[in-house]
């Protein structure tokens, strides 16, 4: 998979995308990550790359030319892909959303500045537009990162063990069970005696019941979600411990 970044800033893309899992993915080649610098792109003489706002207001907006010029050039070198706009006023980025570019051959991420990009080049180039949150960040790159960390993790081959993709936070409508390592007993807290059973069954129930807890106390509006699929086991078990009429009620309304 390839990820194109385009910015007034590369200098800021630099470390996330030089250490721990990413740059060993970038090594392998399992996935390419290629930034263009928008400046290169402006004309005059001062290398513009935003300018006032047409009927006034507050801060400058990024100019139509050299973000055209750059996306253009992107596409000259590495094929057409689908762009992306990281922007405040997106849809709200998710680990569905993450999935479905996961799918993607060639993501082109615009990473906006300032009161944003120009309105026409937006219109005529953006397949997309990516919100991280209901917040205001100081620019694209870092919503850029968080996209290319979270779908690049996805990507055969890039963890360790893929199993940790697919067990995830959020993989179901679930948060993730909590997790114990060495030592044993730590400031007089004992771990869970099930985890050390050997027992992988009775782990895996043990596991998926602390999973359930935990959404239905920190987020019932996932589990709520989870409800239609529930296998006839996890029912049962749920049933067996008083936790099925919650999420039934949760995810029924009723
Ligand atoms: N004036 C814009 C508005 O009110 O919608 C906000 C511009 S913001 C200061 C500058 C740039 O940061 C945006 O163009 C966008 O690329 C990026 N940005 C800011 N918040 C973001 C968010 N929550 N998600 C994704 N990108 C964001």
């Amino acid at each position: 998979m390839m990820f194109d970044i385009v910015t007034i800033f590369p200098d800021l893309l630099d470390s996330p995308l030089n250490e721990s899992i990413i740059r060993r993915a970038r090594q392998a080649d399992l996935v390419q990550i290629h930034i263009t610098n928008i400046r290169d792109f402006a004309t005059d003489k001062h290398s513009m790359t935003d300018d006032r706002p047409f009927g006034g207001g507050e801060g400058m907006v990024m100019k139509p030319e050299p973000l055209t010029a750059a996306l253009n050039s992107v596409k000259e070198r590495h094929g057409s892909g689908r762009v992306i706009l990281l922007s405040p006023q997106g849809r709200q980025y998710n680990q569905e959303i993450a999935r479905e570019f996961g799918r993607e051959k060639h993501i082109i991420l615009i990473c906006g500045r300032y009161e944003g990009v120009d309105e026409r080049f937006r219109a005529a180039n953006i397949n997309d537009e990516i919100s991280i949150g209901d917040y205001i960040l100081t620019g694209g790159e870092l919503a850029a990162m968080i996209i290319v960390d979270s779908v690049s993790r996805l990507l055969p081959g890039v963890l360790g063990c893929v199993d940790s993709a697919e067990k995830d936070t959020f993989s179901r409508q679930l948060l993730k069970h909590p997790q114990y390592t060495r030592p044993r007993v730590f400031n007089g807290c004992e771990i869970p005696e099930v985890l050390l059973s050997g027992d992988h069954a009775k782990i895996e129930e043990y596991r998926f019941l602390e999973s359930v807890k935990r959404t239905l106390e920190r987020r019932p509006d996932l589990i709520a979600k989870e409800f239609g699929s529930l296998s006839k086991t996890e029912a049962r078990l749920l049933r067996k411990h008083g936790l099925y009429d919650k999420i039934k009620a949760l995810g029924t309304g009723q």
